[in-house]
């Protein structure tokens, strides 16, 4: 398990989305080119400064990226993300965890339960961290992959999904 500091805490879309801890320590990368910052290809400008951090600058990611039989480029490239955390079953899974520990979870589109779901399966296994809130900053390109796999749908038909509530 990581010891190292997190030079501040982010909260992604654990109470209302898009309101998020405000970052100090970093340099100013809303002004910067993402490629000043990424090395891994996949981040893209994020609205606040905390969470404009790449994966490949992320220590328990990074441990995460060698845990492969070939190394990856981008923690969006790891085998083990699907079905960690963008399976439907494994957040169903993960949304029992939850309950058990915290009781019900608030968000109230099934798509923001998903996403939220899915930043706690990610945090829990790169950091070994389980807390009722999201404390790491989860990288860039890996917020994007998980808002791409479950955008809002303002409840249009999208099939089947398991219950998530
Ligand atoms: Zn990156
Ligand atoms: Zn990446």
């Amino acid at each position: 398990m990581s010891s190292e500091i997190q030079p501040y805490v982010f909260d992604p879309e654990s109470e209302e989305e898009g309101e998020m801890a405000q970052a100090q320590s970093l340099p100013d990368r809303l002004s910067m080119n993402v490629s000043e910052w990424c090395t891994c290809g996949n981040c893209a400008r994020m609205p606040t400064e905390a969470e404009n951090v790449c994966c490949k600058e992320t220590p328990p990611v990074v441990r995460r990226m060698g845990d492969t039989g070939t190394p990856v480029s981008c923690m969006t490239l790891h085998p083990g993300l699907e079905p960690v955390c963008l399976n439907l079953y494994s957040l169903q899974n993960a949304l029992n965890i939850y309950r058990a520990d915290y009781g019900p979870l608030r968000q109230r589109t099934y798509e923001r339960r998903c996403r939220h779901l899915a930043y706690r399966s990610f945090v829990s296994w790169c950091w070994g961290y389980l807390g009722r809130k999201v404390r790491v900053i989860i990288p860039a390109c890996v917020v994007l992959r998980i808002r791409r796999e479950f955008p809002d749908t303002e409840g249009q038909y999208v099939g089947f999904r398991p219950a998530l509530g």
